[in-house]
């Protein structure tokens, strides 16, 4: 091994991962990221970001980056009950971005390398904290660091290894993804919300539009069987090409039971996952990381102990909190198929009150 010791090494290049790595190094920290898939990585996602998370992505200055081929500016959440009524909600500024994984995979290594943080294609199959440092074990051979960073996903191997995992909930979900060849034909992202299943589409670019299912297990069956549920969205869909190779998920709700130790911090996913119909993750993942970053220089002169790390896991309650109520809210109104086609014919006759509430919960 050699006698380098990192300030950071992150383990996963995910969207948490790869904004950590860097705004940590554009902030001076010397950061080795550790990813075992090749870049640019593809995942089973609805790819919608909220308005916190352009607002990530416009710090790291990718916004730009990201052109029309690819991503879709949003302006609206559309809930279209498979019964009939619908409403729009107009999402607060500046709005949301439909962005394909692989493009946003690729502009976060461009910014992460350009920072300074260096790459390294290899699995984490261990690590071991001890009094000063953290020794990580990888599929490249050990590397050294004085904090690791579980930004390691919704399964986390290293959350489940420190024996921090809380489980996925008594009724898990799944969720499963695909890429047609589809001129999107709103700037809304689609919640067609039927009985067990939801249909979210969103626009991905000038030529695609993202359909993800998410249901219980009873009602899947399979990309069609899911997609007969809503004939209206078939009809959409009928005949468009197929862009990318189905993506499955599951279960979406994983629980961390902290989020600091020494020497260790979970990041994103690894944190804790959120039931993706509330749309949050991606952008939970980039904002959670800027704010960590800005944290980091004094928590490792402070020597990444426990009790210098405990600022993240106050910030991370505090994001965390609303966009897991905002999510059980969102649940619970797709299991009351009457009170929730109440709702929505009540916010399209009125949608300011709940723009409001979207703007409270998603601003
Ligand atoms: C069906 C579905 C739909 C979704 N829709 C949306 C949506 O519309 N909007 C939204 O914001 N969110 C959505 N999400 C959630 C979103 O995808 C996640 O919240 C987001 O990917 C979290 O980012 P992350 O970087 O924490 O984790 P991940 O994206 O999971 O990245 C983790 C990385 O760690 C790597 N890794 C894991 N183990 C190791 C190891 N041992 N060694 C090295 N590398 C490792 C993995 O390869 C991966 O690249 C959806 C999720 C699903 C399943």
């Amino acid at each position: 091994m050699s006698d380098r010791v990192h300030d950071v090494v992150v383990a996963g290049g995910g969207p948490a991962g790869m904004a950590l790595a860097a705004a940590a190094a554009g902030r001076g920290l010397d950061v080795l990221l550790v990813e075992h898939r090749r870049f640019p990585i593809d995942r089973a996602c609805g790819e919608g970001l909220l308005p916190a998370g352009v607002r990530a992505l416009q710090e790291l200055g990718l916004r730009s980056r990201l052109g029309a081929a690819d991503a879709s500016p949003i302006t609206a959440l559309r809930w279209i009950d498979a019964a009939g009524p619908s409403m729009e909600l107009a999402l607060p500024a500046p709005g949301g971005l439909g962005v394909r994984r692989t493009a946003l995979s690729a502009v976060l290594l461009e910014a992460a390398r350009r920072a300074g943080a260096e790459m390294l294609e290899a699995e984490v199959e261990d690590h071991r904290r001890d009094a000063g440092l953290v020794e990580v074990r990888t599929s490249a051979g050990p590397v050294r660091g004085r904090l690791l960073v579980a930004a390691d996903g919704r399964g986390s191997p290293i959350r489940m290894r420190e024996g921090l995992d809380a489980g996925a909930g008594s009724r898990p979900r799944f969720g499963i993804r695909r890429h047609l060849a589809l001129a999107p034909w709103s700037s809304a992202v689609e919640a067609h919300l039927g009985a067990g299943v939801e249909a979210y589409v969103t626009p991905a670019g000038v030529g695609r539009v993202g359909v993800a299912f998410l249901f219980e297990p009873p009602n899947a069956g399979g990309w069609s069987a899911l997609l007969g549920r809503f004939p209206v969205l078939a009809a959409r869909l009928e005949g468009a090409a197929v862009l990318s190779e189905d993506r499955g998920a599951g279960p979406l709700v994983r629980g961390s039971t902290a989020r600091v130790r020494d020497r260790l911090v979970l990041l994103g996913d690894a944190a804790g996952s959120i039931d993706p119909l509330a749309g949050e993750g991606v952008s939970l993942a980039l904002a959670g990381a800027l704010e960590l970053a800005g944290l980091l220089p004094d928590a490792i002169v402070a020597g990444a102990t426990r009790e210098a790390l405990r600022g993240w896991e106050r910030a991370w309650q505090r994001r965390q909190r609303p966009a897991v109520a905002w999510a059980a809210l969102l649940l619970a109104l797709t299991r009351r198929p009457r009170l929730r086609r109440r709702l929505i014919s009540l916010g399209a006759a009125r949608p300011r009150p709940l723009e409001r509430l979207v703007a409270l919960a998603l601003g």
